[in-house]
């Protein structure tokens, strides 16, 4: 791919990004809370999350390190900080989960495949072949310095509230309201975490496809966040009103 066919694929992968934000403003994704027939076959809702997530620890380091410009110090600490990320989130979180007897759509976990997909070969032929070599200074340029620290405040974010609500959830099969830590200010601390966590990724490594990368983050977890705020509130008569969707004060 050259630097031309990147950007093409970009600005397209912005517009099927857009599309799914409305898409997702209208139709409530059919997993977890939302689980419901009518979606086609279905997996197990542990297995689903599994087989969707697996992709992307293998396809970013792959095209990464098969790429034109030489594996550094630079690119293993780019690589470390998505498996930290998808590590977790292929193999850890849906143990963590807890056995349910709840379905996913295949649609749903073939959709976000073809997600992992596309992203993980758009981030690693970008920062493996298309950008220009990283020197050993950029670890001192303060975009990867700013970068990292966005990172891990927005992975601890999110790895915090997953926590809560996991154990909310070992109580029983049902839902509770979370309190306590950033559930004071804001329903899906979780989400924000996610997106602030790939801001921070995007401003590390200052790449256009890791740019794009949190906006469709934020494209996938912004109406997900107005849904559970809006299903909370319907949910339970006494769920504190001055509590906002994602941004605590503001949204
Ligand atoms: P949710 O907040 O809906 O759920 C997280 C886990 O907690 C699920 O196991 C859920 O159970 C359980 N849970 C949630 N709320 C409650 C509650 N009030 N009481 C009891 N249990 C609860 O998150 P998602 O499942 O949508 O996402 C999981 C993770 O994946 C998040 O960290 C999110 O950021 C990330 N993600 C990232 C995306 C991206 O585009 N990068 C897209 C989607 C998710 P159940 O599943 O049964 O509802």
């Amino acid at each position: 791919m050259s630097q031309s066919e990147l950007y093409i694929a970009l600005a397209v992968w912005v517009g099927v990004g857009l599309i799914t934000f409305f898409v997702l403003l209208k139709v409530r994704a059919p997993y977890g809370r939302y689980a419901r027939q009518g979606w086609g076959p279905t997996v197990g809702h542990r297995q689903g999350w599994m087989l969707m997530e697996v992709p992307a620890v293998f396809v970013f380091p792959a095209v990464l390190l098969g790429g034109a410009n030489e594996a550094s110090l630079v690119s293993a600490l780019f690589i470390l900080a998505w498996e930290v990320h998808y590590v977790h989130r292929a193999f850890v979180f849906p143990l963590r989960m807890g056995p349910s007897r709840k379905q996913m759509p295949l649609l749903i976990v073939l959709s976000a495949v073809v997600f992992n997909v596309v992203n993980g070969y758009l981030n690693g032929v970008y920062l493996g072949s298309l950008s220009a070599s990283y020197p050993m200074s950029w670890l001192q340029d303060p975009r990867f310095i700013a970068g990292a620290i966005v990172f891990v405040a927005g992975l601890t974010l999110n790895l915090y509230s997953d926590t809560v609500l996991l154990q909310l959830r070992k109580n029983g099969d049902g839902y509770g309201v979370p309190e306590g830590g950033p559930f004071r200010l804001i329903s899906c601390p979780n989400y924000l975490g996610e997106i602030v966590e790939w801001v921070g990724f995007a401003i590390m490594t200052w790449s256009p496809a890791a740019a794009v990368f949190a906006f469709w983050t934020a494209a996938n977890l912004v109406p997900r966040a107005v849904a559970n705020h809006e299903w909370y509130r319907e949910t339970f008569e006494q769920y504190p009103k001055s509590r906002k969707a994602l941004v605590p004060f503001l949204f």
